[in-house]
């Protein structure tokens, strides 16, 4: 379902990611790990076209047969809010500050599943309550809610859109390490029957290797070492 071959991306001439290949299929999850400033965050944005324009970016993504590095921006856009997303980078940003959580998780399940708007509201408090939320809390705005609600919120929204591909990149502010573990393993609990693919980014392997089936390190844009989680970490 993704084919990712020779991604390379850097800034201003300075190399952040320098050949990245992996495959993924329907259903499974990819662990990336890797210290500080190896590259992980940009090799996760690039795979949607989500740097900054001046980023230099070459190699292919062959996602469900179509290369996205070099699809049109309409396609590209229609790819986002449809078949793959990305969670928790900017998890605050992505959220309107002045709409309720209700009328934007709403948005994404009128245009996916047309339905009428009493049935939205129905599924709205659904995810609510299978991220962990109260559904009456579709009322509030996100600066009413903590930043790890804020993330459940966002796997929410991400599954309003029932995406073929998800994306959740672990936020760059400190979140409580208790909470980003939870939130990891309650998006993986998600989409375990769910024959989502899951790209879960994290500098924390222990975490990567209970929720994942293949994991990859990353280390000076590259990734060093791939393989199922288990052969990698061994039997505790
Ligand atoms: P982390 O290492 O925790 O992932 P970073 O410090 O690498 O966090 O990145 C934090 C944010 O700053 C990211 O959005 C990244 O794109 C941006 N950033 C990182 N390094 C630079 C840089 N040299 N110039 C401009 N922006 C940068
Ligand atoms: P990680 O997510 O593994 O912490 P990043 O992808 O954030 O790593 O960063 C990889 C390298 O690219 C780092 O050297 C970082 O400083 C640099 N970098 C990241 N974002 C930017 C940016 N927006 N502009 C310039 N350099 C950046």
């Amino acid at each position: 379902m993704l084919e990712v071959r020779d991604l390379r991306v850097a800034y201003g001439g300075t190399p952040a990611v320098r050949g990245v290949s992996f495959t993924l299929e329907p259903g499974r999850t990819l662990g990336v790990a890797g210290e500080s400033g190896c590259g992980k965050s940009t090799m996760a944005l690039g795979l949607l076209r989500l740097l900054p324009a001046t980023a230099q970016v070459s190699g292919e993504v062959i996602f469900k047969g179509e290369n996205l590095l070099t699809a049109r921006w309409a396609r590209l856009r229609a790819v986002r809010w449809s078949a793959a997303s990305v969670v928790f980078q900017g998890a605050m940003s992505a959220l309107n500050p002045v709409r309720t959580i209700g009328e934007q998780l709403c948005e994404p399940i009128l245009l996916h599943d047309k339905t009428t708007h009493k049935q939205a509201r129905q599924r709205a408090a659904e995810l609510m309550e299978s991220v962990g939320l109260p559904p009456e809390r579709l009322r509030g705005y996100p600066h009413e809610f903590s930043g790890g609600q804020r993330q459940r919120i966002m796997i929410a929204m991400a599954l309003a859109c029932r995406p073929d591909l998800i994306i959740a990149d672990e936020p760059t502010t400190a979140l409580d390490v208790m909470v980003q573990a939870q939130i990891m393993d309650l998006l993986s609990g998600l989409v375990r029957e769910s024959g989502i693919a899951v790209i879960m980014i994290s500098h924390d392997l222990s975490v990567l290797a209970q929720l994942c089936d293949t994991l990859a390190i990353m280390y000076g844009g590259r990734i060093v070492e791939q393989g199922p989680a288990r052969e990698l970490i061994g039997d505790p």
